[in-house]
């Protein structure tokens, strides 16, 4: 059977939309820029995901727990993190279009250009330039300097007419409480989940009488005002996080580091991702963030490219130790054994949800060609898929709705099931493979005389016929023998 990859990220925003997965936030007002929602499949298949990653990590690992923090915290956190000095991206505005872009990026586009029209050496000299910026007057005047110099224009409005480069903190701010005005009490609403894993690392250690080396996870939203916040849920200003930091005694960290990047490429494996579709990629000395020893990305090939989904680092003892020093608590850890007292090194392994749930999207989604017509497929994992059985009545005859029904509520405890009469079988098939379901079983006339029925695949399109009795079972090991083509 002729079969197609994905070969477009639209494909997958129009299949979202149209099928339930993900909406646009605030549709009916024609939508909130890099905001979206879920819907009735979008929310089951993200939270399989979720539920995943909880079970891999906390009941999976009898030395990591979980926490569930707030999303607003003390100012000072943020300050103690670095993210109110550091966490900006350097911006230009273009005063014709009044459109603003990432001044790097934009010097990244015309390397890029300069790379397609066969200017390799001239690349090659502008990426230096770039990857120096800062060493010279500055990071803002040395990026405005490049952008000057190659007189590189607006994308959208081919203007070249630019302000200067200035640095734009991409943390969102609001007031906390009623009476609260001014600047003093602003309050961030939270850029990443990981600071509540920090500001709580004595409470856990205190309650769940945890030893070093021990973990703690969470899943929770988090903000960024990103400023290029396009391609669908890749990058949005209101996402969520899964992340995990792990407690390790200085010394021990690299073999740490090794250990954590190797599990959790398992773990995207295991989700049924395709291994050719996964890389891990290193991030060289010269461009680690200031408080880490090591950091990798774990990619995934995107319609728009290889892309981070994960990133795994050595955060060494930065984040413990600023703690210490802003809030004037011990963040230290007294080893009994080895008596003696240390601040812990952090290994962390940080997901994006919803990237995660557009990584299982892509990687899942395949168009064949059936008799002439072209079959649209999510071949997700069936651990993952929204629905895992889809149960229909050949016709809607009382008999046949009976027994689908009795089916229905048999299977209904063990799996997320759907019920459906309406429209020719061929289509609701066709429904189901959209939707990723593995599992179709339809009851007709013969199945009420020998009380078999015909379960059908997604995948292959085969069909068995199996006793009614049998059902459960033949779904249980088609469940656990799944494996991705
Ligand atoms: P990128 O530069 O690719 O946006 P990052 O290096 O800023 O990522 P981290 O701060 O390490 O990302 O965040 C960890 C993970 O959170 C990322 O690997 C990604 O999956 C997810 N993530 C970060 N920013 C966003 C966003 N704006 N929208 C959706 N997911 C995000």
């Amino acid at each position: 059977m002729p079969e197609k990859n994905l070969d477009s990220l639209d494909k997958i925003v129009s299949l979202s939309k149209a099928r339930g997965f993900i909406f646009q936030s605030s549709d009916i007002y024609g939508g909130l820029a890099a905001v979206y929602d879920y819907g009735p499949l979008g929310v089951e298949l993200k939270r399989n995901i979720q539920a995943n990653w909880w079970k891999s990590m906390t009941q999976h690992h009898d030395n990591i727990v979980g926490v569930d923090a707030a999303i607003f915290m003390h100012p000072k956190v943020w300050e103690a993190s670095g993210h109110v000095e550091g966490f900006n991206d350097p911006m230009i505005d273009d005063k014709q279009s009044k459109k603003r872009y990432r001044a790097d990026m934009l010097i990244e586009q015309h390397i890029q250009k300069l790379r397609d029209k066969g200017k390799d050496d001239e690349a090659d000299h502008l990426q230096e330039q770039l990857d120096t910026t800062g060493t010279r007057k500055g990071l803002c005047e040395d990026l405005y300097d490049i952008i000057m110099q190659e007189e590189i224009k607006a994308p959208e409005s081919g203007a070249f007419d630019w302000t200067e480069v200035r640095q734009f903190n991409l943390m969102f701010k609001t007031h906390y409480g009623a009476t609260s005005s001014g600047d003093e009490d602003a309050i961030y609403l939270r850029p990443e989940t990981a600071q509540g894993i920090f500001v709580n690392f004595k409470n856990v250690m205190d309650t769940a009488r945890v030893q070093i080396p021990f973990g703690i996870a969470q899943v929770g939203k988090a903000f960024r005002n990103e400023v290029v916040a396009r391609q669908f849920v890749f990058r949005m200003r209101e996402f969520e996080q899964m992340e995990m930091q792990y407690f390790v005694e200085p010394g021990n960290d690299e073999e740490s580091y090794d250990n954590w990047l190797n599990s959790r490429i398992e773990w995207h494996k295991n989700l049924g991702i395709r291994e050719e579709n996964l890389r891990t990629v290193p991030h060289p000395e010269d461009k680690l963030a200031h408080y880490a020893r090591a950091a990798a990305d774990i990619q995934f090939n995107f319609p728009i490219g290889w892309q981070e989904v994960e990133g795994v680092h050595n955060r060494t003892d930065f984040d413990l130790t600023r703690h210490q020093e802003y809030s004037g608590k011990k963040m230290e850890y007294y080893d009994q054994k080895q008596q003696k007292r240390y601040t812990p090194y952090v290994i962390e392994t940080s997901i994006g949800l919803d990237r995660c749930t557009l990584m299982v999207l892509c990687d899942a989604y395949r168009e064949e060609e059936v008799d002439g017509d072209t079959r649209t497929v999510l071949k997700l994992h069936p651990k993952l898929a929204p629905t895992k059985v889809g149960i229909f009545p050949l016709i809607k005859k009382p008999e046949l709705q009976e027994l689908a029904k009795k089916i229905e509520f048999e299977l209904r405890d063990e799996y997320n099931v759907l019920y459906d009469e309406s429209g020719s079988i061929g289509k609701r098939y066709r429904r189901q493979d959209e939707a990723g379901t593995p599992f179709c079983v339809t009851v007709d006339f013969d199945g009420l005389e020998d009380n078999t029925v015909t379960i059908r695949y997604r995948d292959n399109m085969e069909q068995d016929r199996v006793s009614v009795d049998k059902l459960a079972d033949v779904i249980r090991d088609g469940m656990k023998t799944w494996k991705p083509e």
